[in-house]
């Protein structure tokens, strides 16, 4: 960066040196304020110091970087004061500024900002005589006072029980005065505050507060740098994967006055529902207030629009009179404005072709926009608002398709209360549905031990007076969020959206007491460790533990996934091994099952001690004699599953863990499984010690068992192509595959192979009827992929086992990751944990090169993964890079994988079209 660049850029009066494109510079509150002036719409005038100085900030300090933005910010001041009409720093006239945060990803409420600044004794006075307001003058420097003090000088609680001194001195004032609201303080009352915060001030800090707006403007922008850095802002940034170097830019904005009286306000607005995705332009605003006000929750809001607020009034048993009485819609006390301001919404949507959120104030009688930027939405909203906008012709179905982030679907498909349970429960009480779903834990009211019990095993609810940024851990590790305050856009509905996580705000007749740890309605008192239920969608309290039902899906669901097959290439199967599973996942649109675990089918009922009996034999026969007990259920198990996916292919593996796993290790069921073989507990022990292995998961498994006791292979085959052919008579099309779990070598493919085989046509000679099968193999020995063109001589099909090859591949034990794990991610030693997310530069090159020789020996090779990595969605995007066949995961994460499927190939696609020029691709680094 040379010294000349330009590090401050202007807007107002419809004119702005940036636009929505420079986001990166101007983060993205500046960056749409710019673009909201050359939209010709009412924005106070300002500037944007750019992110480059939050860069310069970090590494070389305050006074570098005051030094190099200096001229540049009085220039822009300058021309703020004469847009405005009034100087910074006079006495009479007063220029006030807003001092906020804006990186270029939205980080709500991370970071600091300081509004009314440029105030001091003076020209609260100047300015009180001059607007004839003196109330609104003395409250707007009380409230610039205090937040000034805790952003800059940092005067805050000294613990989390201890309370906000600037509070306190109001409680106490009210008291004094006989007074509930901060609206009934008259001006006088207010110039007392001040003063009283200022005495506070400099006893706690020992120095004045300053009264130059200077030095005042100073102090909030290195604060607002400083906020990049502050803990919450940093644990937000891991949390949403945004990079440090990003930092935030300070955008410096003439103040605008939503506390003048009664015809000003100030608000939120939506231009389609955050938690619904439903159409209708909505939001909350409170009269005579600033903005800080409705975002703390402090008072009630109301809701902006007509149909809002009577919909409102419905959820919260307020009659209509009393809802007309106090708390009108915005569209009943200010029509004109609110038309407006609707308008206005509309033609940002429009601009943008997305939901808006959007910041507004009305200074007696006239509307300023303060902030627009993409408004954050709960899953299914993302899924009605894309479809919805694919249906009006905003946006294409590629475009609609890649508005909806994978993971969030998620929401759509969590539990809902189970309905009887529900019936039975007692509601305690009813607050704002702020974010839905449905959510049971034992209270906490301290975002700290949401944590501590969280780590401890627990499931809790953290249940606050109104949360603030600092409690976003806590929110993090609690199921759900209640607080007693705060409307539908306080923190807390809004982070718990951004989240997806159940949260009820505003139950304002909820009593907690911090002290005693306890939450009071009504009569019900409980205390913390309590068992509380909450219905984000609903708004609805319960006490006690409710048990939950999987979720019913919507229309727009339905439609956007029909979209994802209009795209993907990719298929997407499912890892499922009972008739229940397989049926689940079909439903969601699974088109096979990719991995079925047989052993998982052995844990059950009688299953286990055939299992048992198999493992413990001491020869063959022995063996051979149990095998043919576990036949018929193998058998049995196996239809089921076949059937559940009549017409569609399903891989099914042979026996893969190490046999270890099933012998009984408990002292009663060793007793029990002697009885069973007729042997003596000491010759059983003796039978299970032998079978120790210092390392079971490279030890006796996979087609290690099944080539060295053939008889395993064989009972699993008869019974797969057994269970295929009785369906087949029952006109039912099955397509099995036959998996061969961690081979290694060619050799012990070929050898698996043959088995397979011969006792295929055994069966099929047998039955006088044949079926169609494939075999194929697991890739997840790391030898494998090395000579995946040899495998392929043998294997019809490849299945990626990225847990294994992940495990092998970079030696780490795949149950024993905890120890070293967090540190690595912590330090940066991994970026993501290997065994959730495919690790494209090691792993991803053994399955790259693997893909390409199987495919060099065998062109019709079938491809596909079935490790974890199998539902998500980065590593899912790698899969179809490499050209894989088909992803297979856990039933829920099928609707997940569809989209990412699709979205890869829209991706890919635009990829090679951008491409077109550039013969050469690119490699991957390695
Ligand atoms: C794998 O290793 O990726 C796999 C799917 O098999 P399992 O998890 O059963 O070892
Ligand atoms: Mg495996």
């Amino acid at each position: 960066m040379t010294d000349t660049k330009k590090t401050v850029y202007t807007f107002g009066s419809k004119k702005a040196q940036g636009n929505a494109q420079m986001k990166d510079l101007l983060g993205g509150k500046g960056a749409n304020l710019c673009e909201m002036n050359l939209l010709g719409m009412p924005v106070p005038p300002g500037f944007t110091i750019s992110t480059e100085m939050c860069a310069l900030y970090s590494a070389g300090g305050r006074s570098i970087v005051l030094n190099r933005i200096k001229d540049e910010v009085q220039t822009a001041i300058t021309e703020m004061e004469s847009q405005m009409g009034n100087l910074f720093g006079s006495n009479t006239e007063p220029l006030l500024v807003s001092v906020r945060s804006g990186s270029r990803a939205s980080m709500p409420g991370m970071m600091d900002t300081i509004l009314n600044l440029g105030l001091n004794d003076k020209s609260a006075e100047g300015l009180a005589n001059k607007t004839g307001n003196p109330r609104f003058v003395w409250d707007s420097y009380r409230r610039f006072i205090q937040m000034y003090s805790e952003v800059v000088l940092h005067i805050k609680p000294l613990n989390r029980e201890a309370k906000n001194p600037f509070e306190e001195i109001i409680e106490e004032l009210k008291k004094v005065k006989n007074i509930k609201l901060d609206n009934e303080f008259t001006a006088e009352d207010l110039k007392e505050i001040v003063y009283l915060f200022k005495s506070m001030v400099k006893k706690v800090s020992g120095t004045d507060f300053p009264s130059d707006p200077w030095e005042q403007l100073w102090g909030a922008i290195t604060a607002v740098f400083d906020s990049w850095m502050n803990e919450r802002a940093v644990y937000y940034r891991q949390l949403n994967n945004i990079p440090e170097d990003w930092g935030t830019a300070v955008n410096v904005q003439a103040m605008v006055f939503g506390n003048m009286g009664i015809n000003s306000a100030t608000g939120v607005a939506f231009t389609r529902d955050a938690s619904t995705g439903e159409n209708i332009f909505n939001g909350e605003y409170l009269i005579n207030a600033q903005g800080e006000d409705v975002v703390a929750g402090i008072r009630t809001p109301q809701q902006i629009s007509l149909e809002g607020s009577k919909r409102w009034a419905t959820s919260a048993g307020v009659s209509e009179d009393e809802r007309f009485e106090k708390f009108p819609s915005l569209e009943e006390t200010m029509p004109k404005i609110f038309k407006e301001l609707q308008d206005i919404g509309l033609r940002l949507e429009e601009h943008y072709r997305d939901m808006q959120d959007i910041e507004f104030t009305i200074q007696e009688g006239q509307l300023w926009m303060l902030q627009t930027r993409n408004g954050k939405r709960t899953g299914a909203a993302m899924v009605k608002m894309s479809v919805e906008m694919f249906e009006e012709g905003i946006l294409t179905e590629k475009e609609a398709l890649l508005r909806v982030q994978p993971e969030r679907l998620d929401e759509l498909l969590h539990p809902v209360f189970e309905k009887n349970n529900l019936e039975k429960a007692v509601v305690l009480g009813q607050g704002l549905p702020a974010s839905p779903g449905a959510a049971s834990g034992q209270i906490v009211f301290f975002a700290e031990d949401a944590v501590k019990w969280a780590e401890e095993g627990k499931t809790v609810v953290l249940v606050r007076l109104e949360t603030s940024p600092e409690d976003l851990k806590g929110m993090v590790a609690a199921q759900g969020i209640l607080t007693a305050r705060g409307g539908m856009t306080s923190h807390a509905a809004v982070v718990a959206r951004g989240m997806g996580k159940c949260c009820v705000s505003g139950a304002e007749s909820f009593r907690i007491n911090y002290k005693t740890r306890t939450l009071k309605c009504g009569d019900i008192e409980l205390k913390e460790g309590d068992w509380i239920s909450l219905d984000g969608s609903t708004g609805k309290i319960y006490k006690g533990q409710i048990t939950t039902t999987a979720a019913t899906l919507s229309g727009d669901f339905d439609a956007l996934m029909n979209m994802t097959d209009n795209h993907a290439t990719m298929k997407v199967r499912t890892n499922a091994d009972t008739p229940q599973d397989a049926e689940a996942a079909r439903r969601f649109g699974a088109q096979g099952i990719g991995l079925c675990r047989t052993e998982h089918m052995f844990f059950e009922g009688d299953k286990i001690k055939a299992v048992r009996e198999m493992i413990l034999a001491e020869d063959k026969v022995g063996r051979n004699a149990a095998l043919a007990k576990l036949l018929p259920m193998q058998r049995q198990d196996l239809e089921g599953i076949l059937w559940a996916m009549e017409g569609l292919p399903v891989t099914i593996r042979l026996l893969d863990p190490p046999l270890h796993e099933f012998v009984p290790h408990e002292e009663a069921s060793q007793k029990e499984m002697a009885e069973e073989m007729d042997i003596s507990v000491a010759v059983l022990q003796e039978k299970i010690r032998t079978m120790h292995e210092s390392n079971p998961m490279l030890g006796h498994r996979g087609c290690r068992l099944g080539n060295t006791y053939p008889e395993i292979s064989e009972m699993q085959t008869r019974a797969i192509i057994e269970a295929a052919l009785n369906l087949k008579k029952a006109a039912i099309k099955t397509f099995p595959e036959i998996m061969i779990p961690l081979t290694g070598t060619p050799a012990e493919m070929e050898m698996q192979k043959k088995i397979v085989n011969k006792t295929a046509e055994q069966v099929f000679r047998e039955y006088g009827q044949r079926i169609d099968y494939k075999v194929g193999t697991m890739i997840e020995v790391p030898r494998a992929a090395l000579v995946a063109d040899k495998i392929a001589r043998s294997a019809e099909f490849f299945s990626f086992g990225t847990n294994d090859l992940t495990q092998m591949t970079f030696g780490y034990s795949r149950d024993d990751t905890g120890k070293f794990l967090p540190f690595y991610l912590e330090n940066g030693i991994l970026e993501n944990d290997p065994f959730q997310v495919l690790d494209q530069k090691g792993v991803g090159q053994l399955m790259k090169m693997a893909a390409a020789k199987g495919l060099s020996e065998r062109p019709d090779l079938k491809l596909g993964i079935c490790g974890e990595h199998g539902g998500d969605p980065s590593s899912i995007e790698f899969c179809h890079s490499i050209g894989i066949d088909y992803v297979s995961c856990s039933p829920f994460r099928v609707p997940i994988a569809r989209l990412a499927a699709a979205q890869a190939a829209i991706k890919n696609h635009k990829q090679i079209e951008s491409e077109s020029f550039n013969s050469q691709p690119e490699l991957l680094e390695i």
